[in-house]
């Protein structure tokens, strides 16, 4: 059988990654502000055109910093986003202090104006690694209705030209609901013709606005999984999934599938070069802090578990219970508690607590149900 977890691409070389993800996370999300010009329909952080007095500061962020370095070697990523991060005037010094201690640093800017070719220059030359910008449909009018702000989509491609022009690596973030489902097929090709290393497909949560999206169903979920199965076979870019762990369960059966017909080799050998080592999912490998210093599982799980403006981001995230809990495959309820890929899967926490209140309750979004089995069949 092969192995495999999840679709995480870097340009870290191989075996620089977090894998003991009870010690060190794999990755840091930061939100530097909650300030955006945009007004997204799902903003999970309900974003608004005016800074909060309350962010954490440039001293503070560089202490932050400093926390996320000592989570342990090797060093999670960062991922500075908002809001709109380039709102911050001190984003360059911030991403050089990340740099100099020894981070890779990524960055989720907005499809605005404030996306400047110049700034852009600057935060390369400061170290950043990576940008990734939302493209939510294949035209202006998908994307544009979906972000709320009529020329969004031109912003959107200037900033993908300056990023490519500058020669950072590019990351296409996608956001799969019933609003976008029609053109997704068109957005992938429209990826497709991109030149960039991942393609983070994120499946809707309905928290923050997204609560008055409306979700896409399971069978649907199923085909638009399978549909990027098909396509990571053919694309040379890395495909992640956000919030749709059950991606690493349809990965598993169509490989399975692949190798049982003997035509597995290659495509599978490519595919697998373009992973992390290991599963990532909500407090399991990822961590989120807000821009007032609060600390939580995901930016979708709204459960705070510390601040680091009063406590040590290694200690909450090793060892707050929640965050164990969630590490812990066998904490799981319902359809997930039953399922023998809870270990390489283990379902959106995040989804679970928007529909139920309950983290460990099953991934509503997921079709597959697993009888009254209990063991894991698949191990990580
Ligand atoms: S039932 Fe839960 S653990 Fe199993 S594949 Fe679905 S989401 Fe994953």
């Amino acid at each position: 059988m092969p192995t495999h977890t999840q679709t995480e691409q870097t340009s870290r070389p191989a075996g620089r990654f977090p894998t003991d993800f009870g010690r060190t996370p794999f990755l840091v999300i930061w939100e530097v502000t909650r300030a955006c010009a945009l007004a997204c329909v799902h903003c999970r952080a309900d974003a608004v055109a005016k800074r909060d007095a309350r962010e954490l500061d440039t001293d503070e962020g560089m202490a932050l910093i400093d926390q996320i370095r000592a989570l342990g070697d090797p060093p999670p990523l960062l991922v500075l986003t908002g809001g709109d991060p380039m709102w911050r005037k001190d984003l360059t010094p911030l991403v050089r202090h990340a740099t100099d201690v020894g981070l890779t640093v990524g960055l989720t800017p907005s499809g605005t104006a404030a996306a400047t070719p110049r700034r852009l220059a600057e935060l390369r030359d400061a170290g950043l690694s990576r940008v990734a910008v939302s493209l939510d449909g294949p035209d202006p009018e998908t994307h544009d209705g979906f972000r709320r702000v009529r020329g969004s989509y031109g912003w959107t491609m200037r900033l993908i030209d300056s990023v490519v022009e500058l020669g950072l690596p590019l990351q296409i973030n996608t956001t799969v609901s019933r609003l976008t489902l029609p053109t997704l097929e068109a957005t992938a090709d429209r990826v497709a013709a991109l030149p960039l290393s991942l393609w983070a497909v994120f499946f809707l949560v309905q928290t923050g606005r997204g609560e008055a999206v409306e979700q896409i169903d399971t069978e649907q979920c199923e085909r638009v999984l399978g549909f990027l199965f098909d396509l990571s076979l053919r694309v040379p870019f890395g495909i992640k999934t956000t919030e749709a762990a059950h991606y690493r369960r349809v990965v598993w059966e169509r490989e399975a599938a692949l190798a049982a017909a003997g035509e597995v080799a290659p495509l599978v050998a490519r595919r697998r070069h373009l992973r992390a080592s290991r599963a990532v999912n909500d407090g399991n490998g990822f961590v989120f802090v807000d821009h007032v210093g609060d600390i939580y599982p995901s930016g979708f799980l709204p459960l705070v578990r510390g601040n680091v403006r009063t406590g040590r981001l290694v200690e909450v995230y090793r060892d707050d219970e929640v965050f164990r809990r969630l590490r812990d495959p066998d904490a799981l309820r319902g359809r997930c508690g039953r399922c023998g890929y809870r270990a390489l899967c283990g379902g959106s926490r995040s989804r679970a607590y928007a529909d139920t209140g309950d983290p460990f309750a099953e991934d509503p979004l997921c079709a597959y149900d697993p009888g009254p089995m209990v063991e894991p069949l698949v191990a990580v």
